[in-house]
């Protein structure tokens, strides 16, 4: 396999000059920063918040790296991983001639960010097993194709995409290959995330939106190569993380074992969730899920949902997808909500 970043990346961004902002052309210690046009008065939060953000977010990588047994230079962070599927897209493909992969039915921002950009989406169909079609991505590539995007465990599947597979792509692909882990700390199987030194193509996305409960936040962590990474920062804007964003998940970095405790319930919630959903007569499959969600296929998928809505509970409805019609993608909540849910099923005479 023949990995050349230079090659792959656009001939503006690889030229690129980035932007220069205060807080990066002066790193040491001083008294007086009258550099960047702060409010030197302060503000009417917190002093401290008068002060542009560190541009590369150093404090927070640093814990970041220790959990994740990563470099920090091998770290990107992003207002959500969605920034980090923009940042990459336009990083690598020039509009209009450029393409990217996908492989349906999956998250919905990749094909949304392509056509922002004005990037050509190929689809690669999932199996009917929720599985990569090889040959039909192998079929797809073609010498514009620079970025593959794989979600494992998928949404809305929430299966994991069979480790093999993925490694398939990654040894034959000479582009990028996306892996999105939002919901790897629901799976079974370990992050790629370990895979990284073998790879020079391989770009991993894990959240702070789903296991760590910090949605709002906004805070998406990329990992990928140095050389990679140092792309990235030049075109990322200066300070996309914002300094409360840094203060906050410092300190939910220090409760690990609190999150794993979350974890654990979520998956010991999803074992019955499953179970009492597989019990319903009207429902025809609980597909097994590596997430914190679980897709369920069954009669009238649609009509469920309106009557689930007039409970006051809502769910998604991802029939209109290919190879998930008649489907709903239920969330797994606290045992009280699924109880919630559960009964207002077995009520439930469509
Ligand atoms: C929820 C989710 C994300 C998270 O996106 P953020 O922007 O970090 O909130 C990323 N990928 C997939 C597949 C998701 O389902």
């Amino acid at each position: 396999m023949n990995f050349d970043l230079d090659k792959l990346l656009r001939a503006n961004i690889r030229n690129l000059k980035p932007y220069s902002s205060a807080r990066s052309e002066f790193r040491g210690t001083a008294s007086v920063f009258l550099d960047a046009n702060e409010n030197s008065y302060g503000s009417p939060l917190t002093k401290w918040y008068n002060r542009y953000p560190d541009p590369l977010q150093w404090d927070l990588k640093k814990k970041i790296a220790g959990i994740k047994s990563v470099d920090a230079e091998k770290i990107l962070l992003g207002n959500g991983s969605d920034e980090c599927i923009d940042l990459l897209i336009r990083a690598f493909c020039d509009p209009q001639k450029d393409r990217i992969i996908i492989c349906p039915p999956t998250y919905g921002m990749y094909e949304v960010y392509a056509n922002i950009n004005d990037v050509p989406v190929t689809e690669v169909p999932l199996l009917p097993d929720f599985q990569l079609n090889l040959e039909g991505i192998e079929g797809a590539i073609d010498e514009h194709t620079k970025l593959i995007f794989l979600c494992s465990p998928n949404n809305p599947t929430g299966n994991s995409l069979d480790r093999e597979d993925i490694e398939v792509v990654l040894n034959n692909f000479e582009g990028i290959v996306v892996v999105d882990e939002a919901y790897i700390n629901y799976s079974r199987y370990r992050s790629f995330v370990s895979e990284l030194a073998d790879y020079p193509n391989l770009v991993v996305m894990q959240t702070f939106s789903k296991a760590w409960g910090l949605a709002a936040l906004r805070l998406g962590m990329t990992f990928a190569s140095p050389q990679i990474i140092r792309v990235l920062n030049t075109i990322k804007p200066p300070y996309n993380i914002n300094a409360a964003t840094q203060e906050l998940a410092l300190k939910a970095l220090d409760n690990l074992e609190d999150v794993n405790e979350m974890i654990r319930e979520t998956v010991k919630e999803r074992g019955i969730l499953v179970k009492a959903l597989a019990d319903l007569p009207f429902v025809q499959t609980v597909y097994p899920s590596d997430a914190n969600f679980v897709l369920v296929k069954m009669q009238n998928a649609t009509a469920v949902y309106e009557y689930l809505k007039t409970k006051g509970i809502i769910v998604r409805n991802r029939s209109t997808v290919a190879l998930c019609e008649d489907s709903l993608r239920i969330t797994v909540g606290t045992d009280v909500q699924d109880r919630q849910l559960i009964t207002a099923l077995q009520q439930y005479n469509g």
